[in-house]
């Protein structure tokens, strides 16, 4: 199923900034302190880079449906 929501989940843990997901993937994310992402993006066509980003975020912040 296409991802069509991303966003930062701070519930059990805390974005360091460690900047890994826009390193990743800069059409999604960004970090000018906290995550963001960029709602004008298209999820659709970055799937794996999100699912990578998701994996590799070292808080766990980033989610995705
Ligand atoms: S990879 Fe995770 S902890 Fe690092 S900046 Fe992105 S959301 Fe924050």
């Amino acid at each position: 199923m296409a991802i069509t929501k991303v966003w930062l989940d701070e519930s059990n843990d805390e974005c360091v900034s460690c900047g890994a997901c826009e390193a990743t993937c800069d059409a999604v994310f960004s970090v000018p302190e906290k995550m963001v992402v960029n709602e004008s993006a298209d999820f659709a066509a970055h799937e794996s880079e999100i699912k990578d980003a998701a994996e590799s975020c070292p808080a766990g912040v980033i989610k995705f449906s």
